[in-house]
């Protein structure tokens, strides 16, 4: 990271740290608990990110094409959601503009997807994806020797995968992740992998990004339930919220939630996904889950900041 780059987020975050609603998630109907009267912070923006993308005519690169079902794929599907959800949050929730991140089918770079979110001034981020799972090893008799018989490992395809998985971003770093950055550092460079990264030696900037971070978590996870509670109320089989490392989920200066919908190799999800009823079901679940979370916001009020 560079020095001036480090400093206008330092600055950034201060704005943003103190302007933040601030409640305790921890046990769901507790919100009110640690709060006094605040701020009216009224949500007004929330981005839409359709996941992947084709690879734009006239371009080379590699593009994160997305998965695959038997007759559709995952930047398709996400792409159809994306401007159903925009149309009924608009509609449900009328003073809030809905920005998608991708509007054709060529993709967007992950970067690019942070920064429209932040340009926008979304106050909420909600990745569409599908899941697939990847093939499967399967030792079989291919001979024998000897009477013995000789293995040989295969790959399968493994289409058990169903239902919706919530990812929210983990920000426990790994050695891999703490080494890369210190190498960034050390040797000058600029990787826009890790360009939100605070110098990990400056225990200011780690404390303020630690702050940062802990606000929007508990922001995220708390969307992650309402999603849960949403689907779930669908019939949806769910997997559950899980932390991850996603890049466009920590870049994104506001809460943020990826929403794996269903698994595209899976022959019932993906009928699923493509139908009508499915579609509008999915995007009825995060229209009501939205809803809530914007009551519950918008409702509670708020600490000054420490
Ligand atoms: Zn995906």
């Amino acid at each position: 990271m560079k020095n001036k780059a480090l400093k206008r987020l330092i600055y950034g975050l201060l704005i943003i740290v103190g302007s933040l609603p601030s409640f305790s998630f921890a046990s769901g109907n507790s919100l009110q608990t640690d709060t006094v009267t605040g701020t009216g912070y009224k949500i007004k923006t929330i981005i839409v990110d359709p996941g992947h993308g084709g690879r734009p005519s006239g371009t080379t690169g590699t593009y994160s094409h997305g998965a695959s079902g038997s007759f559709s794929t995952e930047r398709s599907v996400t792409l159809a959601l994306a401007f159903k959800l925009q149309a009924e949050l608009e509609k449900q929730l009328s003073t809030v503009k809905v920005v998608l991140t991708r509007t054709t089918e060529d993709d967007v770079s992950l970067q690019r997807r942070a920064e429209i979110a932040n340009e926008n001034k979304g106050d909420l981020f909600i990745s569409l994806h599908c899941n697939s799972l990847p093939n499967r090893g399967v030792r079989e008799v291919v001979g024998h020797k000897h009477h013995k018989a000789i293995y040989k490992t295969i790959e399968v395809a493994d289409h058990s995968g169903r239902g919706v998985l919530i990812l929210v971003y983990g920000f426990h770093r790994t050695k891999e992740e703490e080494n890369a950055i210190k190498q960034n550092l050390i040797e000058g460079g600029d990787s826009s992998e890790f360009d939100t990264n605070p110098d990990p030696n400056d225990p200011a900037s780690m404390i303020l990004m630690n702050e940062y971070k802990r606000k929007y978590r508990k922001q995220s996870i708390h969307l992650a339930e309402l999603l849960v509670t949403e689907f779930g109320a669908d019939g949806r089989k769910i997997e559950g919220i899980r932390e991850q490392g996603v890049h466009v989920l920590c870049h994104s200066a506001m809460p943020a939630v990826l929403v794996e919908t269903g698994y595209i190799d899976n022959a019932d999800d993906e009928a699923y996904l493509n139908s009508e009823q499915g579609q509008n079901e999915i995007v009825a679940s995060i229209v009501r889950a939205v809803q809530s979370y914007k009551n519950e916001v918008e409702g509670v009020t708020v600490t000054q900041p420490q």
